[in-house]
């Protein structure tokens, strides 16, 4: 998608921190992180959010999930958060599919 923040980021046209790479997904640090780890994971292929996931596309799904599994554990963490906000009301400001993962300080339930 042409103007789409995380698809220029995805593309290497906008610059980030880059935390993993493939085909299929980015993973980069959250520019405004909300714990002592934050990262995001993106599938490539532009879809608006959780609400646009289908039986076409929803493969990048697992493999973003694989993906969170293999970084932490490379990371050494083992208890970690992942969120992933769907539409304005849940609090979700960029409007392509995105992971986020935080790690590094205690999280409380239910989330604001
Ligand atoms: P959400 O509000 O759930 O849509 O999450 C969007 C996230 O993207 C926020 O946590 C922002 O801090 C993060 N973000 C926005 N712009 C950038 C950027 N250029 N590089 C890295 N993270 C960003
Ligand atoms: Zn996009």
């Amino acid at each position: 998608m042409s103007d789409c923040l995380f698809c220029k980021i995805a593309s290497g046209e906008i610059p980030s921190s880059k935390v993993y790479e493939d085909d299929l997904v980015y993973a980069f640090l959250d520019i405004d992180p909300q714990a002592p780890t934050h990262f995001l994971v993106i599938p490539k292929a532009h879809i608006g959010s959780c609400g646009e996931i289908t039986p076409e596309n929803s493969a990048v799904v697992a493999h973003a999930f694989e993906i969170i599994s293999q970084v932490t554990r490379q990371m050494g963490i083992t208890d970690f958060r992942v969120v992933s906000n769907c539409g304005p009301q849940a609090g979700q400001s960029v409007p392509h599919l995105h992971f986020h993962v935080l790690a590094g300080r205690d999280m409380t339930w239910p989330p604001g």
